[in-house]
């Protein structure tokens, strides 16, 4: 299966009808860059960070963390690397920063609520982050999102990281590009506010779908509530693709949902820009968006959308998709 695949590594991402989306890879480490490239990753769409902070018992300084950014950035010769700030809190513990325990951490001081608590933490990692960026193309995303305000906060302490290093005679880019992950449910209903600001969206659906359906993503008692195709997550994804269209800005998708072979059709039909996955998945994605009409996907997706049940979507796909299962 990989010799058949192999052809895609070095081709564009284009539908049978020629729209281009981005195959982008999710990524945890400078290590895993290695293996998104040799999979034929057009960028990064998630460079989660929390490694960094996770492998030592002292909080990462800003020089460790402006070599890992820096590394990522020059394996993709200028192609976007979109590097998500801290989400840690509520279950991922830290060893650095003890944090009180809370009775709800998934609803708690988790990702960029922590970071804007802990201002000398963010400004650390926004520091190494603009200094890693004139050696390729860094976009920076904040996590948790849920209000214009805390979006507005986060960009606010990013352009005074940004002056700063000025100040100092560091090189830093003129602009800077930063977005937001859409995985709290207000930040998807307030899209299209957000979209007036921001320069891209990611949906980050793993959690997205637990927050709109108030299902623990971690409990399998839950998988059937725990589902990406459910009618609800559904309008939420078309709603944020649509803001970000009239706004003339890119979306992205990084949650697993991106890269399951059952939502592909229906995501670019919908019109998502990117799609971010595991390494492994992206070849069997480039096949399989080589041989789909957007077209036709725009109209599955609207007759998909339709439909109130989750199971009815998958086989409206299963059909419309053959090769499929
Ligand atoms: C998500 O929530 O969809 C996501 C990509 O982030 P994580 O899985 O790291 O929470
Ligand atoms: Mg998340």
């Amino acid at each position: 299966r990989r010799r058949r695949l192999l052809p895609y590594r070095n081709l564009p991402s284009v539908t049978a009808d020629g729209a281009s989306v981005e195959l982008a890879a999710n990524i945890g480490s400078p290590l895993d860059a290695e293996a998104a490239a040799d999979n034929g990753a057009e960028g990064v769409g998630l460079f989660r960070t929390e490694f960094l902070y996770m492998q030592h018992d002292a909080l990462p300084g800003e020089d460790e963390q402006f070599e890992a950014y820096k590394s990522v950035a020059l394996r993709f010769h200028g192609r976007p690397v979109v590097v998500r700030t801290l989400d840690v809190g509520g279950d991922k513990e830290l060893k650095a920063l003890p944090l009180p325990k809370e009775d709800n951490p998934f609803l708690g001081v988790r990702a960029i609520r922590l970071c804007l608590n802990r201002k000398d933490l963010f400004r650390t990692q926004l520091r190494a982050l603009l200094r890693a960026s004139v050696y390729g193309t860094i976009k920076i995303m904040f996590p948790m999102i849920a209000t214009l305000a805390e979006w507005r906060e986060a960009r606010a302490l990013l352009d005074a990281a940004a002056g700063e290093l000025r100040r100092e005679g560091v090189p830093v880019p003129d602009r800077l590009e930063a977005g937001i992950m859409v995985e709290v449910p207000s930040a998807a209903v307030l899209a299209d506010l957000f979209a007036k600001e921001v320069d891209f969206f990611s949906i980050g659906t793993n959690d997205l779908v637990q927050y709109v359906m108030a299902a623990d993503r971690m409990n399998p008692e839950l998988a059937r509530l725990n589902d990406p195709f459910h009618p609800a997550v559904l309008r939420l994804i078309r709603g944020v693709v649509e803001a970000a269209r009239r706004e003339g800005k890119r979306v992205g998708m990084c949650g697993e949902m991106a890269g399951n072979p059952l939502a592909v059709p229906l995501l670019l039909g919908l019109g998502l820009d990117e799609f971010s996955m595991s390494a492994g998945s992206i070849l069997p994605v480039r096949a399989l968006i080589s041989r789909l009409n957007r077209s036709e996907m725009s109209r599955l997706a609207e007759e998909a959308l339709k439909l109130d049940d989750p199971d009815a979507i998958r086989s409206l796909i299963l059909r419309a998709v053959p090769g499929l299962a």
